[in-house]
């Protein structure tokens, strides 16, 4: 399969869990609930969007899809690995997980934190990201170590100590 550099994703309405795990890993996700199969099959044509779904029906009528067979997102992530093997396997924080926003750096030296940011967090050696769409908050910290644990299961690597924040 011919992928552009970075592959952008289209997830049919099963795949909600999958679609926050891949913008997690920085890829430009979309999903919305309730879109007919059409619907589905033209974004993806026309946003050069590859198309992930578990319907085996949908997954062939087109070219751009990958079936999913697996009901756990860790199994998911393991066939699509299969089928893109150059998919990014850490967490980058380039998206929103919630909207897919881009994100970005907050300036640390306003002195105030960002909403949802509590102050030890702002005042600590971290980098603080913000969605431009949304406004939600991402450091490295509880939430992200547990994301990189099922990353780790999911891909079979280790996790280094240095990866999963001490919150
Ligand atoms: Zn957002």
């Amino acid at each position: 399969m011919s992928l552009p550099v970075e592959p952008r994703f289209l997830c049919d309405e099963m795949l909600g869990r999958l679609a926050r795990y891949l913008r997690f890993l920085g890829y430009d996700v979309e999903y919305r609930q309730g879109v007919r199969d059409e619907e589905l099959v033209r974004r993806s044509r026309e946003d050069d969007r590859l198309l992930l779904t578990r319907d085996r029906t949908l997954a062939q009528r087109t070219r751009r899809a990958v079936l999913l067979r697996s009901l756990a997102v860790e199994g998911q992530l393991r066939e699509l690995s299969r089928e893109v093997p150059d998919l990014d396997r850490g967490v980058r924080f380039l998206r929103c997980s919630l909207c897919n926003g881009p994100l970005y750096e907050a300036d640390r030296s306003t002195p105030r934190p960002p909403r949802g940011v509590p102050e030890d967090r702002w005042g600590g050696p971290d980098p603080v990201y913000i969605c431009r769409s949304c406004g939600q908050a991402y450091w490295e910290g509880s939430h992200t170590r547990e994301i990189r644990l099922t990353l780790a299961r999911a891909f079979g690597h280790e996790v280094s100590p240095g990866e999963g924040g001490s919150s």
